[in-house]
């Protein structure tokens, strides 16, 4: 089933004539609820965001007991994966190819839909609020992404900037600009990449990228560099890969600085401005420094250092408020990075172990997987795999990792390409049918 701006009339006009919950009688939780949007006649848990945590804690909430019944909102009709977005720089992929919808979550798990922007949560009358009025819920997982802390970054205009300046951090039509902004610039011209601090979302991401990007420059625009202005002390993961790649294929195209966070950016005159130095560029990939997704503020879910949330690592029952679990990028779940696989393997034990406490079972101990693969040029990727389990302490630990060689073994790091490949549609795939 799904829920639409029409169907939420609908169900408030049959709430009203029928006298239903959340009407006349129902405290205001917030100016905008108008009422109760699915009364509920069964045992709920709601999903709120359809990314790569989200469409995997519903899906597997529904195998997991489908007597309970789940909801699934997103602001978006049709969600674009950052994994692979990287690609389309080079033109190895169409960000097209990364957009998916929702219709199969209903069709083939009776998972119930809802598209609208959440707004607020009420965790102590378990209510998540919609401009159009609120759903109820007895288990709420959050998985709402990033959002970027554009106050850091002094001139930066949250509506201007990005457009000037792409980050190009969540997929869709900021990666299209970036292209196109890549595409019209002269051969000869400088693109400057600004990676933030971390923690942020997909620690390689912005390495690949410098790969992807400067691979683009030396096949097509061979006068111009790339400057990498990096809010990192040292490359934040996959350090000796990376920088054994950019030797071997982008001398002279890279211009690596490490120590360099972008305090200032000034979009008309198309600088930033480091403290130390100011820097021009014709294309420039600001990416700023991340939190969580907004509404974890608002669910007041966020931890002392007002930007993760802290949770549980066997249930990502929040330590801020109960009921609410959170999964994926927004969670603290160090030492798990925040990743796309990360947060498909968090989704699916997070909706185990709520399915479990809803039935009165002890949660399972989780043991979790993260690989991630990172193409150096359109044939070679290199991959990190890490296992984590639940340590003597209670904690999460880093139980093994393995990395691709340093020596970018052409036979092996062609094999971490094709694998990278049946990785990207396999995980989409198990979203989105
Ligand atoms: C360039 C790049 C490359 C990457 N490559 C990889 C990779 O190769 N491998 C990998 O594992 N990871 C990769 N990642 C990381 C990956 O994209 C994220 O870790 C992953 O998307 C996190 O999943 P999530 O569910 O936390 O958030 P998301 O997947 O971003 O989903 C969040 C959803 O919540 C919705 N939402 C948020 N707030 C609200 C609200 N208030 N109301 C309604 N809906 C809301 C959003 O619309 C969105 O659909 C990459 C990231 C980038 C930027």
């Amino acid at each position: 089933m799904t829920v639409n701006r029409r169907d939420f009339i609908r169900i408030l006009g049959a709430a009203a004539a029928t006298g239903l919950a959340g009407c006349a009688g129902a405290p205001a939780v917030h100016s905008g609820a108008a009422g109760d949007l699915l009364p509920q006649r069964a045992r709920r848990i709601v999903v709120v965001g359809g990314g790569f945590g989200g469409t995997i804690a519903a899906k597997y909430a529904r195998m997991a007991d489908p007597s309970i019944e789940v909801v699934l909102i997103d602001r978006d009709r049709s969600h674009f994966s950052c994994p692979f977005s990287n690609l389309h720089f080079i033109g190895k992929r169409d960000i097209g190819e990364n957009e998916f919808g929702y219709s199969k979550m209903a069709s083939t798990w009776g998972v119930k839909t809802v598209f609208g922007e959440v707004s607020a949560i009420d965790g102590a009358a378990r209510k998540v609020i919609l401009d159009e009025g609120f759903i109820t819920y007895d288990r709420l997982i959050l998985s709402p992404g990033i959002d970027f802390r554009f106050d850091e970054i002094e001139g930066y205009d949250a509506k201007r900037t990005p457009l000037a300046m792409p980050h190009a951090w969540k997929a869709g039509e900021q990666t299209r600009l970036l292209k196109k902004q890549l595409d019209a610039m002269e051969n000869g011209g400088t693109v400057v990449m600004a990676i933030p601090p971390a923690p942020y979302r997909c620690p390689p991401g912005p390495y690949e990228r410098a790969c992807m990007i400067a691979h683009y420059l030396k096949t097509q625009k061979p006068k111009s560099k790339l400057i990498v202005l990096d809010g990192n002390d040292q490359i934040a993961s996959k350090g000796k890969l990376f920088s054994a790649a950019w030797e071997t294929f982008y001398k002279g195209i890279i211009d690596y600085r490490p120590a360099h966070k972008v305090a200032k950016a000034d979009a008309q005159a198309m600088l930033v401005d480091t403290g130390v130095e100011a820097i021009k560029g014709q294309v420039i990939n600001l990416i700023p420094s991340q939190k969580a997704g907004l509404i974890a503020a608002a669910a007041g879910v966020l931890g002392d250092d007002k930007r993760w949330c802290p949770v549980d690592p066997i249930t990502y029952e929040s330590a801020k408020v109960p009921r609410i679990h959170v999964i994926g990028d927004a969670a603290s779940i160090a030492p798990m990075p925040k990743s796309g696989n990360a947060a498909n393997s968090q989704g699916k034990m997070c909706a185990y172990n709520v399915v479990q406490l809803m039935n009165g079972k002890e949660p399972m101990l989780p043991t979790m997987v993260n690989v991630c693969y990172s193409y150096i040029n359109p044939e070679q990727a290199v991959t990190i795999s890490s296992v984590y389990k639940i340590g003597p302490d209670g904690k999460l630990t880093d139980n093994k990792t393995t990395k691709t060689t340093a020596n970018i073994d052409p036979y092996i790091t062609k094999l971490e390409a094709k694998y990278g490949t049946g990785w990207i549609t396999a995980i989409l795939d198990e979203m989105t049918s």
